[in-house]
C-alpha cells in the first residue's frame, strides 16, 4: 500500500541532501569542535559555517546563532536566560506571551511562575491570531520579554510580527519568536521583524531531530540555562553536535533555495484539498484563518465524529495525519490552541490536521479527499451522534 505522510507539522524526513552532508561527520571528520589539532580544526570549520548558513536564512550575524539540542531547548533558553537575568538585575519579571503557545513555551511559563515570574497569557481571535492592540495594553513596567510564535503548529495561522516589533521595540521590551513551524518555509527577516530571540528546529525541516538554534541579537544579554565547559559563547555548554550542525544548515540552505517555488505549490494543494473536502461533507469547517495560514497546514472541524476514529481508520489507508499536536495527542483532553478560537470542547474532539510537505503530490489531494470523506460518513453513520 501507498503511504502518504500529512503530519509535516510533527516532523519530516532527513534530506538525502542533508544525509550526504551530514556523514562525513560521523566517520573521518569526528573531530572535536574545542580540540587544537586538525581533527579539531575541520569540526570548528563546519561549525561555523553552518553557523553562517544557519544566519542567512533568517538575515542575521553568524555570531547571533547559539546552537542547541532543538526547538524546545531554544525556546527554554529564550525565556529563562532573559527572565533569570531581568530578574536578578531587578529589571522586571512578567512576561507576555499568548495561549496559543507550543507546550515548549507555555510550560517554561508555568515553571517562571513558580519562580517569582507573573506571566500574560493573550486571547487569540476566533480566526486564530494575536492582536497586537492586546499586546501592547499588556506592557507593564515590569514586562521584560514579550514571546509570541511566528505560526502556530496546529492551526498554521501566521501572527502579525512586524506589528507585535514595532510595540516591542517602542516599549524597550524583548521580542521572542517561536519560528519552529515557519524557518524555511515562509520568509523570515529579524530585523524587519524586530525580533531579538528567535527559536528553531532542524527536524521540522527535513534536517535531523535533536539539533536546533536561537538566534540571539547582538547585545542580547542571556543567562545560561546548561552549565559546564563554555561552548557557544557561554551560553550553551556541551560538545557540539557537529553532524546535527551540519544537516540543519545544510536543511535550511535547502528548504531557502526552494521556499518560493514550494510555498506556491503547498498552497494551491492546501487550498485544493480544502475545496474538496467541504464540498462533499457536511457539517465540516477549518479552524484557523485561511488567509494568514502556513502553506501546507488544513485543520479541518468535523461534527459528530471523533478525530482519534477518523485519525485510525486513514491510517488503515495508508494516510498519515494527526489531531490537535503530536504532543497533547496522548492525551484526551481537547486541543489548549482549539479552546482558545472559542470552540466547544465537543468541536475540538472532532478535529483532524494535515500538514502537507515535499512528498505530497496532487494525486494524493484526490485519495485523501477521498479517504476522509468516507471516513466521516462511516464514523456518523454508526455513531449515536450522527444524523
Ligand atoms: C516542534 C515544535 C517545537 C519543539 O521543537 P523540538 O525540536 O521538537 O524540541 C517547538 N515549537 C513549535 C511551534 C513546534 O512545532
Amino acid at each position: 500500500m501507498k503511504r502518504i505522510y500529512l503530519d509535516h507539522s510533527a516532523t519530516t524526513p532527513v534530506a538525502p541532501e542533508v544525509l550526504e552532508a551530514m556523514l562525513p561527520y560521523f566517520g573521518e571528520k569526528f573531530g572535536n569542535a574545542s580540540s587544537l589539532h586538525s581533527f579539531g580544526l575541520e569540526a570548528k570549520e563546519a561549525l561555523e559555517e553552518s553557523r553562517a548558513k544557519v544566519a542567512a536564512i533568517l538575515c542575521a550575524q553568524p555570531e547571533e546563532i547559539i546552537f542547541t539540542s532543538g526547538g524546545t531547548e531554544s525556546d527554554n533558553l529564550a525565556l529563562k536566560g532573559i527572565g533569570y537575568r531581568s530578574k536578578e538585575k531587578g529589571l522586571g519579571n512578567h512576561i507576555i506571551t499568548s495561549s496559543i503557545e507550543h507546550p515548549a513555551i507555555l510550560e517554561t511559563c508555568r515553571k517562571l511562575e513558580t519562580q517569582g515570574f507573573e506571566v500574560t497569557y493573550l486571547p487569540v481571535t476566533k480566526d486564530g491570531l494575536v492582536d497586537p492592540g492586546t499586546v501592547e495594553s499588556a506592557v507593564r513596567e515590569e514586562t521584560v520579554l514579550i514571546s509570541i510564535m511566528h505560526a502556530n503548529n496546529e492551526i498554521g495561522t501566521i501572527q502579525p510580527l512586524k506589528e507585535i516589533g514595532e510595540i516591542a521595540a517602542q516599549k524597550d521590551v524583548f521580542f521572542h519568536t517561536d519560528a519552529v513551524q515557519t524557518a524555511g518555509k515562509i520568509p523570515i527577516d529579524v530585523n524587519d521583524m524586530g525580533l531579538d530571540l528567535l527559536s528553531i528546529s532542524a527536524h521540522k525541516l527535513y534536517g535531523p531531530k535533536g539539533v536546533g538554534a536561537l538566534y540571539a541579537r547582538k547585545g542580547t544579554r542571556l543567562d545560561s540555562i546548561v552549565q559546564g565547559g563554555g561552548h557557544e559563547r557561554g551560553l550553551r555548554s556541551g560538545t557540539e553536535n557537529v553532524a546535527g550542525i551540519v544537516g540543519l544548515a545544510r536543511a535550511a540552505d535547502l528548504a531557502s533555495q526552494e521556499m518560493a517555488s514550494e510555498a506556491k505549490r503547498l498552497t494551491d494543494l492546501r487550498d485544493k484539498l480544502a475545496k474538496m473536502v467541504l464540498d462533499s461533507v457536511k457539517d465540516a469547517w477549518i479552524n484557523g484563518t485561511m488567509t494568514k495560514r502556513l502553506p501546507g497546514n488544513l485543520n479541518f472541524g468535523f461534527r459528530y465524529v471523533e478525530g482519534e476514529s477518523l485519525l485510525l481508520f486513514l491510517d488503515s489507508k495508508g494516510i498519515a495525519v494527526s489531531t490537535g499536536s503530536a504532543c497533547s495527542s496522548k492525551k484526551l483532553e481537547p486541543s489548549h490552541v482549539l479552546l482558545s478560537l472559542g470552540l466547544k470542547a465537543e468541536e475540538c474532539h472532532g478535529s483532524l490536521r494535515i500538514t502537507m510537505g515535499r512528498s505530497n503530490t496532487e494525486e494524493d489531494v484526490d485519495y485523501v479527499a477521498r479517504s476522509i470523506t468516507e471516513a466521516v460518513e462511516r464514523f456518523r453513520s454508526i455513531s449515536a451522534l450522527g444524523r
